[in-house]
């Protein structure tokens, strides 16, 4: 059986947690199995949710001391449900709670785990092989996992939620749940923005921008976009912007479906984190910027000319269509 843990920060399901049921769905199809949705916390309302994307059983441990994470407990109660359900591959999101618990699992549960897949596995006997990309993007890896317990970590946006069942009863699972060994005093989230690893749209931008006084280009496009903002790293290093903007090697990896970067060089650190796009628009005012070469759609121009009459002109066609 293919057990799925989806998060559900705040007792809310987000976009993350439908990838991995649909997901796991896959997974559980190619090895002849079933797929079974695990919740945490008393909180999770909508959780029968997760049969329309093709969970055949959603199970929740509906315990209040699981309504803030922590990633010993959760790793405890979450191997434990494991055990008691005889999963035999796990699958979580890589987000940055995934990857505080992934390891801890594997731990746990004496099993191999592969952390940022994004692409299906393939069964081939009592192995799963797996691919994911290494070295910044740069080359592809396949992995075998051959312990009896296999874990899974996706990638955000890798896979596309589907709709491809109905939702379903939601069974309370009795599982220990041991004393918190840390307490959290205080939680600072962003409001108001999809964060950037779920984004669907990012613009972003870097040294170009001359001055953090002329970001209100940068926030209007993706305020017309409804686009998440991201940034390069000298621009955070500067404190220009927020460190939580910065994407690159050293900061957030994304994958979003359209990435716009603005007076931005395209320096290959930068690419590294943004180069799994799906689709690349780079506006530099230098015809010669590396950027230009992983992009999709180029424009060559001076940045403070080019995004106001961009976002006019993305205002224009929404107000069209
Ligand atoms: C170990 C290491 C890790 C790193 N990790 C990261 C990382 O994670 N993320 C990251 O981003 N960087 C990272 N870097 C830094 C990286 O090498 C580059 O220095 C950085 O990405 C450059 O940022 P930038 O493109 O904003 O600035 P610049 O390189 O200064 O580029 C500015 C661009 O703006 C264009 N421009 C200027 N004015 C205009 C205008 N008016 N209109 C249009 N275009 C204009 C210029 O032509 C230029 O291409 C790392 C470096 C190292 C050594």
């Amino acid at each position: 059986m293919v057990l799925v843990y989806a998060e559900s920060p705040g007792g809310q399901f987000k976009k993350s947690a439908f990838e991995a049921v649909t997901y796991g769905k896959k997974v559980a199809g190619l090895l002849g199995t079933s797929c079974v949705a695990v919740v945490l916390g008393a909180n999770a309302s909508g959780a029968g949710e997760l049969g329309r994307y093709g969970a055949s059983r959603v199970v929740q441990v509906a315990d209040a001391a699981l309504d803030h994470f922590d990633s010993q407990v959760y790793a405890a109660v979450l191997s434990a449900a494991a055990r008691e359900l005889q999963a035999g591959v796990l699958i979580l999101n890589h987000t940055s709670g995934g990857k505080s618990i992934a390891g801890r699992l594997a731990v746990r549960l004496q099993a191999g785990l592969v952390s940022g897949v994004n692409g299906l596995p393939v069964a081939s006997g009592t192995e799963l092989r797996v691919k994911k990309s290494v070295f910044s993007g740069k080359a592809v890896a396949e992995y075998a996992i051959v312990s009896p317990v296999k874990i899974l970590s996706l990638t955000g946006n890798a896979v596309r939620p589907e709709a491809m069942g109905q939702p379903v009863a939601v069974e309370p699972l009795a599982v220990p749940v041991p004393a918190a060994r840390v307490s959290v005093k205080s939680v600072k989230t962003i409001e108001g923005r999809v964060p950037l690893p779920e984004a669907e749209v990012v613009v972003s931008a870097g040294r170009g921008m001359k001055d953090p006084a002329n970001w209100g280009i940068v926030e209007d496009l993706a305020a017309a976009l409804e686009a998440t903002t991201a940034c390069s790293r000298p621009v955070a290093d500067s404190e220009w912007r927020p460190h939580h903007e910065h994407v690159g090697q050293t900061g957030i990896a994304i994958r979003p479906n359209l990435y716009i970067a603005i007076g931005i060089s395209g320096a290959i650190q930068h690419l590294a984190g943004v180069n799994n796009s799906k689709v690349i628009v780079v506006i530099n005012k230098d015809p010669e910027a590396p950027f230009f070469k992983a992009a999709d759609y180029g424009v060559v121009g001076d940045l403070f000319d080019v995004v106001p009459r961009l976002t006019e002109a993305v205002r224009k066609f929404k107000a069209a269509h």
